[in-house]
């Protein structure tokens, strides 16, 4: 058999999305996938746009990154390449233009996140505008979810009215935006098979049993059909580090998420922000079965660092205190617990305790892992030269450091999910 140089959709089969920043780390998660990977199908090319736009690489540089490493590899299994989060027509057009096949969709400027909060007169308000804008077709949403009962396997859902107007309020718009998405989609991709997730993961409040059934229905009700969907689901999944909440009621969400993608898909629960959650990957696992996709990037970006770390301890340090100067600006927009007031004793490090400070324990795995746009195209080292430049050269020469770094780091994920 020979190499599969194109991408192609994966179904309804459990999956693992490899994110690779740097265009060098797909022979570690090729072999991360050989060691602990099996029944996972691997996406090998997976970049949001705004990780593009942070490292300033397109989208056929990260698909070419991807076909070179499993040509060199002679990988010949399927292979997906999902282009993530994707908010207008041109990010579809630029992705499709490159070869990917999976599209999730992040309709998050449409989500309305002051829901949970409106009181019962606000959400009337919004809507009877929706009604009037027949956002819900020729029916009403009441006519259309009210006074029914939703199976779910076992048990069985319904909405109150209050819930049904917060669910409608907060995602009905986003919905909307998802059926015009999928449209550009459809569009972008005239003789290609391809597969759309919808992501509603990088919203302030936790998605709600019946917002997850309104949103599934309301998909259907417009004929947009998705392989995955990815919630936000409760307890925190911050960037590059463990779980943090409770696990018992994660497990009983959990369940509760997949018997709604089961009976009213069926697609995969998809898990973004999915690196280091070593904790709950036994129960994800084991309650996801085949209907489970995962999402790591930064991850593996870290383990490049690692890398460096070993090989180059002043670079790495003087990357470090970069980080610490960029960390302010650039923590904006995401999901960690880290805050400025760390950084100072951060900095105190002794050179010898670098690695497991900042790479093995939370609060300076997250200052690394917000920073990487800032390293990897503004940061440059006391010699003049780009930290990019020295990292990429210090990966190129030492490949099989950086390879077994990584099946280690990965490997430990897939083994885990299979642990369940
Ligand atoms: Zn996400």
């Amino acid at each position: 058999m020979e190499t599969q140089l194109t991408a192609s959709p994966l179904g309804l089969k459990r999956s693992f999305g490899f994110g690779d920043r740097l265009g060098l780390a797909t022979p570690g998660h090729i072999a991360a996938l050989k060691s602990q990977g099996s029944g996972f199908l691997p996406i090998f090319a997976q970049q949001s746009i705004r990780e593009m736009t942070r490292t300033e690489r397109s989208a056929t540089e990260v698909m070419q990154a991807a076909i070179e490493a499993l040509k060199a590899d002679g990988y010949t299994g399927v292979w997906g390449a999902d282009a993530d989060h994707l908010k207008n027509e041109q990010d579809v057009k630029v992705t499709a233009a490159a070869g990917f096949c999976f599209f999730t969709i992040d309709p998050s400027e449409f989500v309305n996140n002051a829901a949970d909060t409106l009181s019962k007169a606000e959400l009337e308000a919004e809507i009877k505008q929706q009604n009037a804008e027949q956002l819900y077709g020729d029916a009403s949403i009441e006519a259309r979810y009210l006074n029914q009962s939703y199976d779910l396997g076992g048990q069985a859902l319904s909405f109150d009215k209050k819930t049904l107007w917060r669910a409608g309020v907060k995602y009905g718009r986003a919905v909307a935006h998802c059926e015009r998405m999928a449209g550009f989609i459809a569009e972008a991709n005239p003789h290609r098979l391809f597969e759309i997730e919808v992501s509603v993961d990088e919203t302030d409040s936790p998605t709600s049993h019946l917002e997850h059934l309104f949103f599934a229905q309301e998909l259907r009700r417009r004929g947009v059909t998705i392989v995955s969907l990815a919630p936000r689901f409760i307890g925190e999944f911050e960037k590059g580090i463990d779980y943090k909440g409770d696990l018992k009621g994660f497990e009983v969400s959990l369940k509760t998420h997949v018997a709604i993608a089961r009976e009213h898909g069926p697609y995969k629960i998809s898990i973004h922000s999915g690196s280091d959650k070593f904790s709950i990957y036994p129960v994800i696992g084991r309650v996801c079965g085949d209907l489970l996709h995962v999402k790591t990037a930064g991850t593996s970006y870290l383990e490049a660092l690692r890398v460096l770390a070993r090989v180059d301890p002043e670079k790495f340090q003087e990357v470090i205190r970069y980080c610490g100067e960029r960390f302010s600006e650039d923590k904006v927009s995401y999901h960690i617990s880290v805050t400025d007031g760390d950084i100072p004793g951060l900095m105190q490090t002794p050179k010898s305790e670098l690695e497991k400070v900042f790479l093995d324990q939370d609060p300076g795995r997250q200052l690394l892992h917000v920073t990487f746009g800032s390293v990897l195209t503004k940061g440059k080292a006391a010699d003049g030269t780009p930290f990019r430049d020295h990292l990429l050269t210090v990966l190129k020469a030492k490949p099989d450091l950086h390879i077994e770094v990584l099946e280690k780091h990965l490997g430990k994920h897939l083994q885990q999910l299979n642990a369940g």
